[in-house]
């Protein structure tokens, strides 16, 4: 279970604007102890670590999507992640206004890529149906973000869902 006082830690200290790899410790300790070795770089499968801020490693999710493979952790040599059976990260998607149904135009393409079915379609009367994303089943695995012909997903931390 993620520790919920870690998280808010973690959550204040957060300035860059992609977000770590999953199971990473704080901020704080990530960016005093990370050696930007790219080792994680490396080591992912889906090649969404991409080298941000300081040239620290992040998530670019306009990448492709996370496994959750464990692989970044398993390659990192100063130890900077949490272990595998304990949340990944407290990431979920969010919709925005830009997606094409609000313009009534049909567009499915987030919901098929989605695994756990945390995006559902609900038909509208006289229009096309508009994704709805129930952020308890989503895992903050990406998969979404990429596959938006207009870039209307973003993912973001739990607590800014409703801003
Ligand atoms: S868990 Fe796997 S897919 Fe996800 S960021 Fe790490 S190496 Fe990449
Ligand atoms: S992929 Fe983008 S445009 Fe298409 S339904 Fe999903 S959010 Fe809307
Ligand atoms: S981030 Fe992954 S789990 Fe969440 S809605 Fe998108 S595809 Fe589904």
């Amino acid at each position: 279970m993620f520790d919920r006082s870690r998280r808010r830690l973690f959550m204040r200290r957060r300035t860059p604007d992609l977000p770590r790899m999953p199971w990473v410790i704080s901020e704080a300790e990530f960016s005093e102890r990370c050696s930007r070795c790219n080792r994680c770089v490396e080591a992912c499968e889906t090649q969404i670590i991409a080298k941000g801020d300081g040239g620290f490693p992040a998530v670019d999710f306009g990448r492709g999507e996370c496994t959750f493979c464990y692989r970044c952790a398993e390659s990192c040599p100063e130890h900077l992640f949490r272990p595998q059976t304990e949340a990944a990260w407290p990431i979920v998607a969010k919709i925005g206004e830009g997606c094409l149904a609000h313009q009534k135009i049909e567009c499915r393409s987030c919901g098929d890529m989605c695994e756990v079915m945390a995006i559902r379609f609900r038909l509208q009367p006289g229009g096309v149906a508009l994704p709805e994303l129930d952020s308890s089943s989503c895992t903050g695995c990406g998969a979404c973000v990429s596959v938006c012909p207009v870039s209307a997903i973003t993912m973001v931390f739990e607590e800014q869902e409703e801003e």
